[in-house]
């Protein structure tokens, strides 16, 4: 065991394993590299952290979060710039959105030097595993479990928090077909539509099972009381452009996961002068406009997926096709001016990306 600076225990590993990947054909989730951080939260407080040989766990049976889904997560992403650097994007936005879910969750705050400053000696140890080339990246991983041993329903004292970390190639290599849900409904006010936990993701398996079988990608899940209001398209936030506005819905309900790639590109948009709306959305607003030639664009944006273009809405018996892709000022921009951003490719006048 070696110490740093920031009281991070590390054990390398003997041999590292990056020789398993195939530069060429980077799957996403396939592979996981060589080191993982791991902390404890026991009596009110963090444990010095430690990194370690990616490895799996062992735990009680009677663990919490199997049971109860006390469980938050983060998704990250290290680019290499030209100069073959790691440079992380916006982390400290990931850390604050993690204390947010960790709050509304009865779970400790996870300490900025622990989340930001662990990550960065996780992505500096394991450097060789952020790829190089168009469209790849590494995704980061941080998540927060509640671990005790204890069956009874209660918040739980004793905590872990993890990050790891696996290489990623292009996520959506297509437009993204949607089917508008009204039936199922992702999140409502007083929920935790606004929190990466994990059981919003558990609860969306089903219905996104069901819409894959119809031959679509992604829901476009709409609001619990009218079934009308746009909300988020699977685990992407939503962007329909109307005529020359770009639209997305507001956070104030929050039934709306705050990405860090939405506030990118509004940032990005009210910049360049783009007319953007933060506002109810509804999908009779969206049919209108597409019968009146005047829905131009629509994408989603994700860590994973960066701008994910969607080619048609499926409303009921409707299918709104989206004019072709070439023709989209706004997307084709903000796809190519955040992966400059992200590539280390220009002047980062935001702050937004940081050396691991
Ligand atoms: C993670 C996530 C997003 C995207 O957030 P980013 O910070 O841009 O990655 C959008 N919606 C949901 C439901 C999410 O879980």
């Amino acid at each position: 065991m070696i110490s740093t600076g920031t009281n991070i225990k590390i054990n390398k590993i003997a041999n590292s394993r990056i020789g398993e990947i195939d530069p060429a054909n980077i799957q996403f989730g396939k592979n996981y590299s060589d080191h993982m951080l791991i902390a404890y939260y026991e009596n009110g407080a963090w444990k010095e952290p430690e990194i370690v040989p990616f490895t799996n766990l062992n735990f009680s049976p009677a663990t919490t979060f199997f049971h109860y889904g006390q469980a938050i997560f983060e998704g990250v992403k290290a680019y290499k710039n030209p100069q073959g650097e790691p440079i992380i994007f916006r982390p400290h936005d990931n850390w604050k959105r993690m204390n947010r879910s960790a709050n509304r969750m009865a779970m400790p705050d996870v300490p900025e030097e622990l989340f930001v400053g662990g990550m960065k000696t996780l992505i500096s140890l394991d450097r060789d595993w952020v790829p190089q080339g168009d469209d790849t990246s590494l995704y980061i991983r941080p998540f927060l479990l509640a671990i005790d041993e204890f069956i009874g329903v209660r918040p739980a004292e004793k905590f872990m928090f993890m990050i790891i970390t696996s290489p990623a190639g292009p996520y959506y290599n297509h437009p993204v077909s949607i089917y508008v849900q009204d039936q199922y409904v992702r999140a409502f006010p007083g929920g935790i539509g606004f929190t990466k936990a994990a059981g919003n993701y558990g609860m969306s398996m089903y219905p996104t099972q069901e819409i894959k079988k119809m031959g679509y990608d992604q829901i476009l899940w709409t609001d619990g009381f009218d079934h009308k209001y746009v909300q988020e398209i699977g685990t992407m936030n939503v962007f329909f452009v109307i005529g020359d506005t770009v639209i997305t819905p507001d956070l104030n309900a929050d039934t709306i996961l705050a990405g860090v790639t939405r506030d990118s590109v509004l940032t990005l948009l009210r910049e360049k002068g783009v007319k953007v709306e933060e506002r109810a959305l509804s999908i009779d607003e969206i049919a209108v406009a597409h019968k009146n030639g005047q829905l131009k664009e629509a994408f989603g944006t994700g860590t994973a997926a960066s701008i994910a273009p969607i080619c048609a809405l499926t409303y009921h018996d409707t299918k709104m096709e989206l004019p072709p892709l070439e023709q989209w000022e706004h997307t084709n921009w903000l796809k190519k001016t955040l992966a400059d951003i992200r590539y280390g490719k220009v002047a980062d006048r935001h702050h937004w990306t940081e050396k691991a």
